[in-house]
């Protein structure tokens, strides 16, 4: 669990928000619209608080039923639509499947609202390659150059100007430069081990390095450097949304050391993996329902009765693909995910009619502040091939890993969009002092329970064991079963629940 006292809740609160009004509407800044998008935080409440719903008059009967439209739920009906098996729906609460692959589009450009990348697939990530293949961005033995990533990739602002890539150069000392080596070294030997795979469960085992967090271990490692320390806090704040303090350091590890070396990538598009969530859906066309949110989930014999606001399926099988700390308000009986937390974040697309001025290397695809709180912004025009770019839309990443995520989540529901807007547009202020006179619109995304956190214990965690295992016609499919919240894991764990749903159907 995330251990934080109070005297360091109220220093983060403090600093939180002098960062946030510090830089309030200044003379001659241009008028910034926008708003909140995707408010289901309501409906969510209605789920935690247990509140009483009228049953539905309206009754089904279909074989099998997937709870939640996010990348997990949508692989599950991919499998299900290659094995041929129909007798399915799939019950998603908001007004479109996707979860955190959801995805916008205005008058500039289509955008992100979350997961906005994958990795080139090593070769041991068969499903997802079976799926990039299905899907044209592999051909002939070779990478579509249109979904690849487009150069330059990364920079980082530091000390007042922009360098290319993440790992700070500016001013990095002979010490610095030995410990990024080392640390590669180290690095190469946790690869060449085997154990950090995607996906985890190909061969990840119980470990030592699962019991410390990120930054204890590098502190044990002698990884001294201030330079080196932050990358792996971005990293993990990155990946998981949580401080390296608060990262198991097998996770920690997992970031660097699961992919094996590749030029290319990663696969990346304006709409972010909205572009890979449209495809699916598209497949699974005629199954989805949308807008309806299951509120109750009760065994029935050997079979299960799923309750919506609208309707009550009796299914021989569920796949629960929404957040599986969910089930224990919906599921009666169900067990409570002891250890299971969860990020807060915060996105924000802004719409910019100019691009500003800046100093040093030219805008790339992923851009860095380092030491700011948030993880910067990704271009979703980057990979256009026009040769000028005036207007775009950048896609802002806040993870609030500061403080303990009840708190956080707190502090992101309880800020409005004028405050959030002056933090956002601070925080970019310091890389870009004209970002005023270029945004005209500004929305935002509040997610409370964004992505699980791989804590201290992750790998052993009884409860998340167990819901791996799955059994008795309820098979749990988030990537959170997997303890870390990327697309290869919400793949896989989707294609695993379908797969044991079909033997069970099969059976039957
Ligand atoms: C800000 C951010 C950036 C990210 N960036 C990346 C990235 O670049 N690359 C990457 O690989 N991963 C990224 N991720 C991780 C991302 O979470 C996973 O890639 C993946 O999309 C998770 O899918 P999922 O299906 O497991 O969960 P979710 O996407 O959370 O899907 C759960 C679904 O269940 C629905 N649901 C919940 N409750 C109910 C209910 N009661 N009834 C019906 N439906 C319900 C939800 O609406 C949602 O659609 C990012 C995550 C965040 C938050």
């Amino acid at each position: 669990m995330t251990q934080m006292n109070a005297d360091n809740i109220t220093t983060n609160r403090r600093q939180f928000l002098s960062a946030a009004l510090a830089g309030l509407s200044q003379k001659g800044d241009k008028q910034v619209t926008g708003g909140f998008v995707f408010e289901s935080q309501n409906l969510g409440h209605l789920i935690r608080d247990r509140k009483a719903f009228q049953q539905p008059a309206h009754r089904e009967k279909v074989p099998v039923v997937i709870v939640g439209g996010g990348m997990a739920g949508l692989s599950a009906a991919w499998r299900f639509g290659k094995r041929g098996f129909k007798d399915y729906v799939l019950l998603e609460m908001e007004p479109d499947a996707g979860g955190n692959a959801r995805w916008g589009e205005n008058e500039v450009s289509r955008y992100p609202w979350a997961a906005h990348y994958v990795p080139v697939p090593n070769k041991s990530s068969v499903l997802v390659r079976e799926l990039f293949e299905e899907l044209g961005l592999f051909r002939d033995g070779r990478w579509d150059e249109r979904h690849l990533c487009h150069s330059p990739q990364e920079r980082l602002f530091l000390h007042g100007r922009w360098q290319e890539g993440l790992e700070p150069e500016i001013a990095a000392t002979k010490n610095d430069h030995d410990q990024y080596k080392a640390f590669e070294q180290r690095i190469a030997e946790f690869r060449d081990s085997g154990q950090f795979t995607v996906p985890l469960e190909l061969k990840a085992q119980l470990s030592v390095l699962d019991q410390i967090n990120f930054r204890d271990w590098l502190k044990q490692n002698k990884f001294t450097s201030p330079y080196l320390n932050w990358y792996a806090d971005y990293s993990c704040r990155d990946d998981y949304g949580s401080a390296s303090e608060e990262t198991s350091a097998w996770a920690g590890i997992h970031y660097f050391a699961s992919r094996e070396h590749e030029e290319k990538g990663p696969l990346t598009w304006p709409e972010g993996n909205g572009w890979i969530a449209k495809r699916l859906i598209e497949k699974a066309a005629g199954h989805i329902r949308k807008n309806e949110m299951v509120r109750r989930i009760e065994r029935a014999g050997t079979s299960w009765r799923v309750v919506t606001s609208k309707t009550i399926y009796d299914a021989d099988a569920v796949v629960f693909a929404a957040p599986s700390f969910l089930s224990s308000y919906l599921i009666e009986g169900g067990d409570k995910f002891e250890g299971f937390e969860y990020s807060p974040w915060l996105t924000a697309n802004l719409t910019l009619d100019r691009m500003p001025e800046e100093k040093g290397s030219e805008l790339a695809w992923d851009n860095v502040i380092y030491g700011s709180p948030s993880l910067g912004y990704v271009v979703a025009t980057h990979q256009s091939v026009a040769s000028r770019i005036n207007r775009s839309v950048w896609t802002y990443y806040l993870p609030l890993a500061s403080e303990a995520p009840a708190v956080a989540r707190k502090r992101l529901l309880g800020m409005d969009w004028g405050t959030w807007k002056e933090y956002i547009l601070n925080d970019l202020e310091r890389a870009h002092p004209s970002i005023r006179q270029c945004v005209s619109r500004i929305d935002m995304f509040r997610n409370g329970h964004a992505m699980v956190r791989p804590v201290p214990g992750f790998l052993g965690n009884a409860s998340r064991l167990q819901a791996a295992k799955g059994g008795g016609g309820l098979e749990f499919a988030n990537s959170d079963v997997s303890g870390i919240s990327i697309f290869e894991q919400a793949q896989y764990r989707g294609v695993l629940a379908a797969d044991r749903v079909l033997r069970r159907v099969g059976r039957r």
